[in-house]
């Protein structure tokens, strides 16, 4: 069993990406630059943007955080949408989502103008991706692909079994792993919550996705002796003898799926940090577009 360390690939890329920022910067153009909006006061958001503005610092880009209150107005949020694709110093930028209940996400990720969504949720990025056309990949199911390649995981032919049907990571990654070349050519299954006899389907998968949200689901009985586990799953439960209160569990039962692996993603430490490296590769590529670079 090989364990994917998603810290040693996502800090390999964003060396990448820094040395990329530092040559575009000795030929004479602005750093790229990525903007987050924030609204109201959820905790794991908070948290989430402050990471995000991190990782910014590391590679060389400008950041900026705009937070708005809990009680920000749709016309509010449309102003300030409307004012960062106008601005063309920004390259892209993200509205962390949830949104309060009274703001509607689906018209926030409408509103984001196609060549600044680095998050890659509008529906125009979408089709374009579903099509094999360049476009920004969202940033989780980006991350996975290159977790595959990065280890070799050999993708052709492969049975991939997905669960979970979101789609800011189910779809897209069933949709990309289905596609032609590597990392792809597999023969997908996606699986949800109506799916029947889960575990003998989850059970043919060569590479199995899981991305449900349910704490530790996936068990030994239900994986394929050699199959690769990708754990996209994050759920924090209570840990009253940690110092931080808590701990993540992933959707799989790490401990004891592990040893019928050939490639298993641990949680913390697997998926969680290529997505926010992927956030930067969309925004390189955004700025780049922007700033006319093509070599
Ligand atoms: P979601 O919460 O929007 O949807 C869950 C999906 O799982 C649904 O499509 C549902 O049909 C399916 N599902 C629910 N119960 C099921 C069951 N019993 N059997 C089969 N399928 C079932 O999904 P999401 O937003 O993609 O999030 C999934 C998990 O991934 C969460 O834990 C989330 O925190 C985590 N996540 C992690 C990252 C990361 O960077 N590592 C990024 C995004 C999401």
């Amino acid at each position: 069993m090989k364990l994917i360390d998603g810290k040693e690939v996502s800090a390999a890329l964003k060396r990448k990406i820094a040395e990329e920022v530092e040559q575009m910067v000795a030929a004479g153009y602005r750093r790229p630059k990525l903007v987050a909006v924030l609204v109201g006061n959820d905790g794991a958001s908070q948290v989430y943007v402050g990471h995000k503005e991190r990782a910014c610092g590391e590679v060389g880009f400008d950041s900026e955080v705009i937070r708005m209150s809990a009680d920000t107005t749709e016309e509010e949020l449309n102003a300030v949408i409307d004012r960062l694709n106008a601005d063309d110093s920004v390259d892209g930028f993200i509205v962390q989502l949830p949104l309060p209940s009274h703001l509607s996400e689906q018209s926030v990720i409408e509103r984001v103008s196609p060549s600044k969504d680095v998050d890659g949720f509008h529906p125009e990025t979408t089709g374009r991706m579903i099509s094999g056309l360049d476009a920004y990949l969202p940033a989780t199911p980006a991350g996975i692909l290159e977790l595959i390649k990065y280890y070799g995981i050999e993708t052709a032919g492969k049975h991939c079994v997905v669960i979970g049907r979101s789609n800011i990571v189910g779809r897209p990654i069933a949709n990309l792993l289905s596609m032609k070349g590597y990392p792809g050519d597999c023969t997908v299954t996606l699986c949800h919550s109506r799916t029947k006899n889960l575990k003998e389907v989850v059970k043919s998968g060569d590479i199995v996705i899981a991305a449900l949200g349910i704490a530790e689901f996936v068990t030994a009985d239900m994986i394929k002796e050699g199959a690769t586990v990708i754990d996209v799953g994050i759920t924090r439960v209570e840990a009253p003898e940690r110092k931080s209160g808590f701990r993540l569990l992933g959707d799989v039962k790490f401990d004891e799926v592990a040893p019928h692996c050939s490639y298993i993603t641990p949680v913390p430490g697997g998926v969680g940090p290529m997505t926010i490296v992927c956030l930067m590769q969309n925004t390189l590529k955004a700025a780049r577009k922007h700033l006319g670079i093509t070599k």
